[in-house]
């Protein structure tokens, strides 16, 4: 398993191709799966391509289904290959490419969203934080629905350096939606801009790639796909814990066409909620009728600061959440309701 750089030979030999061993185990794409496959190896070397250089590094790769992906991360030189599947109908193929890269390959029959990938890789390879990115890599190309709950994951494990991030600053090369892709790079001002660019680029910096069209997929998915690339900063843009955040920006972007403070008064019970918002809105600085998409990182870390110190003095702010106290006034106005005896059950 230990990554070596001195690997012999780094190509696979003749192999059925891909679209062959679709048909040998017969593995039709299942739609409610989202599966959508690669099958251009010239795409699939351009995706893995936006990782870096993968000679003798560690790589997980998340989803490799009928595995063109695969093949290229193994031709790009890549020593120790993980991937976590899924669907129990990839497993053959997949065991004849690990055959084709005798100790090189290895396969978790599972799912991504509860594999331990912290237990995956040995300890050596990590690397300090602070020091460069360790050799260790994940890539995918995964259903738009599993993509996006995990790169809010995986956010959450980069600021608490745990998962994937206790070997250090690991790298991800992953395909979204092209409409994600926008939200993910949006920078201050562009329509796109949304709760996950704040998330994700406080935290990383996160490259778009390019664009795969949709007719490179078999069978062609209703959208284009774009590729992105993170690298984890080594200081984070905003020093608070991640849940914090995630509650201060989730409530400003609740109401993205309106003005900042709109959504930041949802921070707050009723009963304080406009004397709170005014201290929150003077200490961080921010003039309240900025738009939500008009919001810099700095102002995010000054608003989510001001709100860490109103959350020192009354810990009960932070349990808080608007929509609770909504569905707790709707029901007491509900019991209140004298029963209609007009209306049969
Ligand atoms: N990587 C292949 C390619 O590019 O052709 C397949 C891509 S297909 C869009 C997504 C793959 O992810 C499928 O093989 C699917 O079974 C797998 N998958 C879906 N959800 C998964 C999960 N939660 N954990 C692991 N694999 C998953």
């Amino acid at each position: 398993m230990a990554a070596s750089s001195k690997v012999p030979s780094l190509r696979l030999p003749p192999l059925p191709t891909v679209g062959e061993l679709i048909k040998l185990y017969k593995l039709r794409a299942e739609k409610q799966l989202s599966q959508n496959f690669l099958l251009d190896l010239r795409l699939t070397d351009k995706l893995v391509r936006q990782a870096g250089s993968l000679r003798g590094a560690h790589v997980c790769e998340v989803g490799p289904g009928p595995g063109g992906l695969t093949r290229s991360i193994l031709n790009a030189g890549a020593a120790d290959l993980l991937v976590v599947e899924k669907d129990s109908r990839f497993i053959p193929g997949l065991k004849l490419l690990s055959e084709a890269a005798p100790d090189r390959m290895r396969i978790v029959h599972g799912d991504i969203l509860t594999y331990r990938m912290d237990r995956g890789f040995p300890a050596q390879i990590s690397k300090p934080w602070e020091e460069d990115p360790p050799n260790l890599h994940i890539i995918g190309n995964l259903p738009f629905n599993v993509s996006t709950p995990l790169i809010i994951k995986w956010l959450e494990n980069i600021a608490n350096r745990t998962g994937p991030f206790t070997f250090g600053r690991t790298q991800l090369t992953l395909t979204f939606q092209k409409e994600v892709v926008e939200r993910l790079t949006a920078s201050t001002g562009c329509r796109q801009r949304s709760r996950i660019s704040i998330m994700a680029q406080y935290l990383c910096t996160v490259r778009k790639c390019f664009v795969i069209p949709g007719q490179a997929f078999v069978p062609k998915p209703e959208v284009d796909v774009g590729v992105v690339h993170f690298t984890p900063l080594v200081q984070p843009q905003i020093q608070q814990p991640f849940k914090l955040v995630e509650k201060v920006v989730r409530n400003i972007f609740q109401f993205r066409r309106k003005h900042c403070h709109k959504g930041i008064e949802r921070l707050f019970p009723e009963v304080c909620r406009a004397e709170l918002t005014q201290e929150m809105m003077q200490q961080a600085d921010v003039d309240p009728v900025l738009r939500p998409t008009e919001l810099t990182i700095p102002h995010v870390r000054a608003l989510t600061e001001a709100y860490a110190q109103l959350c020192a003095h009354e810990p009960d702010l932070l349990g808080y959440e608007f929509r609770e106290e909504l569905r707790l006034k709707h029901l007491s106005r509900n019991k209140r309701m004298p029963v209609d005896s007009t209306k049969s059950s």
